[in-house]
Parts: C-alpha cells; structure tokens; sequence
C-alpha cells in the first residue's frame, strides 16, 4: 500500500481487487469494485430502491437486505435505508458506513466467487429507470472557484474582481431544492424577465442566454440541531459524498434580477444531478492538498486548519462535453469543450459545511450543496459558457457548429474520473440533459 495516502485509504481501495461481476474489471469503467457508489432506480412496483452500481449493473441493495445476504453491523446499517430511504442511511455514523462498504466489497470480490442468490439481485443498469439519489430537504450553491469569480467579474465588467469577503467565506445563496432532477430529464427553456439590450424596458419570455455551470454537489451525511455550529474536523465526517450537478443558468434575467439579493429565478427553473453519489471513502485515495493560501489570505480560525490545508482537496477530474441536434440526427459523438479540476478550487466542501452551520443553521441528511461552477486558470478548464465565449463575445466550437449560449436540441454532459497512480480509478457516472423549446405562451 502506498504510504503517502490519505489515512482513510484501506483494503476497500486496493488496486488489485476484482469482482465477479466481470463489467466492474473492465479498464474504463466507472463502477470497479473501489467504487461502490449509492443510488436510487425505480423498482418493479415503481416504488425507490437503493442500489450500488458495479460494472455496468446495479446491485439492488434492497433484496440484498431482503435476502438477508449480509450480516451483523452491515445488515443494520443497510436496513435502515430500505424503501428507497438512502437519505436514512446517509445519516449513519461513518463507522457504520465504513462497514457497509467493507461487507459490499467482500460480497462481490472475485475471491468470495459469483452467489447466486447476490447474481439474482443485479439488473443492467442500460434498462434501469436510475432516480434522483435523494430528494434534497435544503439545497445551497456557494461560489468557490477563485478562477470562475474573478473572471464572471472581468466578463460583466464588475469592479473589485474578487470582494473582500471571497478570501474569508465560500460565499453561497441559498437554492431551490424543489426542481432537482435526475440526469436524463429534459430542459424546457425557461421563461423569465430580462433587458432585451441596456437601457431598454425589461421584457418575458423565453431566455436567449441559457448556460450551464459544471458543478460537483456535496451530500451531507449526519444532519444537526439548531444551535450546532460543526467544527472542520466535525464537517470532515458529515461530508457523505459527491455528486455531479448542473446548475442550468439564465443569464440574461441572473443580471438584472440580481441586484441587490443574488439570483432567484436565473437558477431555480432546473438542477440536474447524476444518479451516483461517490462516497467519501471511495474518495480516500484522490484526497490531496487544498489550494494554497497566501499568508495574509489565511481564512478565520473556525474555517481552517492543518488537515484541511494537507488533504480538504480532491482530485476529481471533470469533462464537459456537448452535442447538438444535428450531430445526433447524423450520430455524431459528444464533443468534449472543457476539462475544470475539482482540485482547484479555492474553499473546500468541508469548508462549505463548516461556513453553512457556523451561524447554528441545521442541515438535514441529503442537503445538497453545489460548489459552485468549477474553473481552473486555463482557457480550456473553464466551467460555463459565460466564461468560455467572455459573455457572449467569443465561439465556442462543437464539432462544425458553434454557439454562445446553449440552443434547443443542444445536450449537455457531465462526467468525472478520479485517477492516481497505484489506484483503480473510479468515476461518476453522467450528468446530462437536453434543451427543448419553451412551451408558446
Ligand atoms: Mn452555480
């Protein structure tokens, strides 16, 4: 085992483990045995079931309970989530966690052999109806990438680039946890109100400036009381996982609706999640430094300390890639159009939690909180169309076509890998929809 690794990394991670489902030995697959993340589909008699993916299967993990496949602790624990409930299951204490992941892995190790009454619990998950993989109580979005602040700034041409309080908080507003959806569901473009051009009277209708945001959402695990403000070492275990997030984006109403609160409509019409949340500890092994801070830009002492300097980063390498009605008409492939690194950002999610409870505000288990969209320095990891074309000014190429803003027929998708030498990597599965037209009024 390498020994420059995260102290969380374990037997669950090492390299050379293989399931007996064989889909999960395959090089490029997300869902190797490492991985193991937790899911919702839609069960036979359409009521939620949690699941685990492994290979390109699901593994119902409620038969598994049913059967009575595992035992002891991790039994327990797996029951508690049973009716699609995986939000009572987030809400374990890591060790309980750290036991379910043990037994899932064991059970489906290749030394253990193929069972037939685990086999009779997989479906190929190319013809399982995948859901939402918990229905948030509370979603907030921070704003954590020092390189989509500064340049969102310079784009709309608004002085400080960065504001006093960027260095201090992972500055965020508070989302609309009624409209997150499920990769795969369609985006009707919204209506909303906006300035046809500076200076005119504001108009309603259809956006002319639908972006996406790449994003990573953090699920909280353990919930708190009123009153509770977690510490960073707290955070750290009440973090359960990420998953990826498109925060659909209008423009054009973001701007004028804005001032003086922050968005509201520009971002609340969609939000679009994969179905799997990888969990902190298939994490462990991409763990890494935050970024580093200049001295006289240390955060306050509640929000910074030496674990979270030395392993709050984790190197989740995200893809955005797009494709356009005609290249689905003539079976073209998505095109990939940027490469951000979730190690880049400037506040971690441990931070994130950290900031959110600090005033003694609760959170649930299954709260969701976005990252904000991910950007590095380069021109070619920015996060959002807004950066990418400079607001509009500048193409983006898919394929032969190019666009400003998103069209009807243009699809969006998210992926994510983490890899590291001595690892197997893992991945998250996709995060994607499509734009249709807006409904005639
Ligand atoms: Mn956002």
């Amino acid at each position: 085992m390498i020994t420059d690794s995260f102290p969380g990394v374990d037997a669950t991670h090492d390299s050379t483990l293989q399931s007996w489902v064989l889909g999960a030995n395959a090089p490029k697959t997300d869902f190797p045995i490492q991985n193991l993340p937790f899911g919702r589909f839609l069960g036979d008699d359409g009521t939620p079931c949690m699941c685990t993916a492994i290979g390109d299967d699901v593994l119902d993990l409620e038969s598994v309970s049913k059967l009575g496949l595992l035992t002891g602790h991790a039994a327990e624990v797996l029951q508690v989530g049973t009716g699609g409930r995986l939000d009572r299951l987030m809400n374990q204490p890591r060790e309980s966690l750290r036991a379910l992941r043990v037994a899932l892995s064991s059970m489906l190790d290749q030394r253990a052999g193929p069972s037939h009454s685990v086999q009779r619990c997989l479906r190929p998950q190319a013809v399982t109806k995948m859901l939402v993989p918990v229905a948030p109580s509370n979603f907030s979005d921070f704003f954590t990438s020092i390189h989509h602040a500064s340049n969102s700034a310079r784009i709309s041409a608004r002085l400080p680039l960065l504001h006093a309080n960027f260095h201090y908080l992972p500055v965020a507003y508070h989302g609309r946890a009624s409209s997150v959806v499920v990769s795969g569901t369609q985006l009707q473009r919204p209506y909303v109100q906006y300035l046809p051009h500076q200076d005119a009277a504001p108009i309603y209708g259809p956006t002319s400036r639908l972006d996406f945001e790449c994003e990573l959402g953090a699920l909280v695990g353990q919930g708190t009381e009123i009153g509770d403000r977690l510490t960073l070492e707290q955070a750290r275990h009440r973090v359960f996982g990420l998953t990826l997030l498109n925060d659909w984006s209008a423009r054009d109403t973001q701007r004028w609706e804005s001032t003086p609160l922050g968005p509201f409509l520009a971002k609340s019409f969609m939000t679009t999640l994969s179905p799997w949340i990888v969990t902190m500890e298939a994490l462990a092994p991409f763990r890494t430094a935050a970024v580093a801070r200049h001295a006289d830009n240390r955060p306050l002492p509640h929000l910074d300390d030496e674990e979270n300097q030395a392993w709050g980063g984790i190197d989740v390498q995200l893809s955005i890639l797009m494709r356009t009605q005609r290249m689905r008409e003539a079976d073209t492939p998505p095109r990939c159009i940027s490469r951000p690194n979730f190690k880049d950002q400037y506040w971690t999610v441990f931070q994130m939690l950290t900031h959110q409870t600090s005033n003694g505000c609760s959170v649930l288990p299954g709260d969701l909180l976005g990252t904000g969209t991910i950007s590095g320095a380069d021109e070619t990891e920015l996060g959002c169309l807004l950066e990418l074309t400079e607001g509009g000014k500048r193409w983006v190429h898919v394929g032969a076509e190019k666009r400003h803003w998103l069209e009807n027929g243009d699809e969006v998708i998210l992926h994510a890998r983490c890899e590291k030498p001595g690892y197997r990597s893992i991945g998250f599965g996709t995060c994607e929809g499509t734009v249709v037209a807006a409904e005639r009024s």
